[in-house]
């Protein structure tokens, strides 16, 4: 078939020519004299993506799932309490690891399409006197539903409650993307990976750790060897690794922060903002709405569209991928079929966003949904015309 696949799911997302072509190198030698004067600037720069100065920054060759171990693994030991809440693949995935690691985990179960539940953290934070609780969980955007949790509110919680349990959040399909402030939110274990925000693609994980969570892996006992922060100091103090690093995605990842420096975090923030706002313009349009209950969960680097009763939403993204070419992403889960998922994270322009747009609305009413043919990309088109800015 002609014509170009387009990728429009939330992660991987689309991977930039400029960092394609920063990949498309010779392997190299990682215990290089100079390979230091590559590496400790990247960390340094990372840093500034994450908005720490007193963090450290760790890379793994794994996916996000990785980092969330590595979090796990290095600051926390069987039995220790944790508050966490899911409502979403990707929260439940976390509390499963934690289960697995032999935590004890109080989850809160919340609604899909709800977020983290700040007043029930505040409660429960407040009521826990001896200061049993060791880690507190939020997954900054729940990318399975489209839905923002409020990270500086669960820093208010603990802080209300003068409560000395460290803030884990997954930052996995926000930062780079989202408004993220590692240091300003007190966030101890800050997770991501590279094929969201970073636009890179999956294999590494990247983590932002507080230098109170540093000190907790002295008396943390869960085992760790790959994932061991220790062992990565050690070599990352010189600038190398404790085992090969995949270079090839670290001079991709090079690129990547050059790119999200030069546009400029907070135009960054502000881009993706305004791609979501056309995305929900488009759906409100359609006359549906999102799994995310409310505006204040609206997450702005994907959108769950909600199909009316009797569709099937999966069945949306599977016939636009196969007569449109266009990869719409599934719903998973709980709320399998009844959403069909949009991402808009990462290299994206007015153009490119209304692609997925533009598939959504002939898959839609080739299924029979029964929508105004045009009406979402009119109203697309209508913000960003109204919004449109110039490039130079
Ligand atoms: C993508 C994602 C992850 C990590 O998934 P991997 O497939 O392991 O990279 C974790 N949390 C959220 C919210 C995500 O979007």
């Amino acid at each position: 078939m002609p014509g170009r696949n387009f990728l429009h799911i939330p992660g991987p997302t689309i991977v930039p020519q400029r960092i394609r072509n920063a990949m498309a190198i010779e392997q190299e030698d990682m215990r290089a004299a100079d390979f230091p004067e590559f590496t400790l600037p990247l960390f340094n720069d990372l840093k500034k993506i994450f908005k720490t100065e007193t963090g450290r920054i760790f890379i793994f060759p794994s996916s996000g799932t990785g980092a969330w171990e590595a979090a796990i693994s290095n600051t926390l030991s069987p039995g220790d309490k944790v508050l966490m809440s899911h409502f979403g693949q990707f929260s439940m995935l976390w509390v499963d690891m934690c289960r697995r690691h032999g935590l004890d985990v109080n989850a809160i179960e919340m609604d899909w399409g709800e977020g983290v539940p700040v007043d029930r953290y505040a409660e429960i934070l407040k009521a826990d006197t001896n200061r049993e609780i060791k880690a507190v969980f939020a997954t900054h955007n729940e990318t399975a539903t489209g839905v923002k949790s409020d990270i500086p509110g669960v820093r208010k919680a603990l802080d209300e409650a003068d409560h000395p349990a460290m803030l884990y959040v997954d930052a996995v399909s926000s930062l780079g993307s989202l408004d993220f402030r590692m240091d300003e939110w007190g966030v101890d274990l800050a997770v991501s990976g590279s094929q969201k925000g970073f636009m890179l693609p999956t294999g590494l994980g990247i983590i932002g750790v507080s230098e109170k969570a540093l000190a907790a892996r002295e008396s943390a006992t869960l085992p760790r060897t790959y994932f061991s922060f220790d062992d990565m100091i050690a070599a990352n103090d010189n600038g190398y690794f404790p085992y090969t690093p995949n270079t090839i995605y670290l001079r991709g990842l090079r690129e990547s922060v050059n790119m999200l420096m030069e546009e400029g975090l907070d135009n960054v923030f502000a881009r993706h903002t305004r791609m979501a706002v056309a995305v929900r313009k488009a759906v409100a349009a359609w006359g549906l709405s999102l799994v995310a209950r409310d505006e204040k969960w609206y997450s702005d680097t994907v959108s769950a569209v909600r199909v009316p009763e009797g569709f099937d939403g999966n069945e949306v993204a599977r016939h636009s991928y196969k007569y449109y070419n266009v990869a719409l992403s599934i719903s998973l889960g709980k709320i399998a079929g009844q959403a069909f998922r949009i991402g808009h994270l990462g290299d994206l322009n007015e153009v490119m966003v209304m692609t997925p747009l533009n598939a959504a609305e002939m898959s839609m009413k080739d299924l029979g949904i029964d929508i105004e043919p045009g009406s979402g990309v009119a109203a697309a088109q209508e913000y960003l015309r109204s919004t449109r800015q110039a490039r130079f």
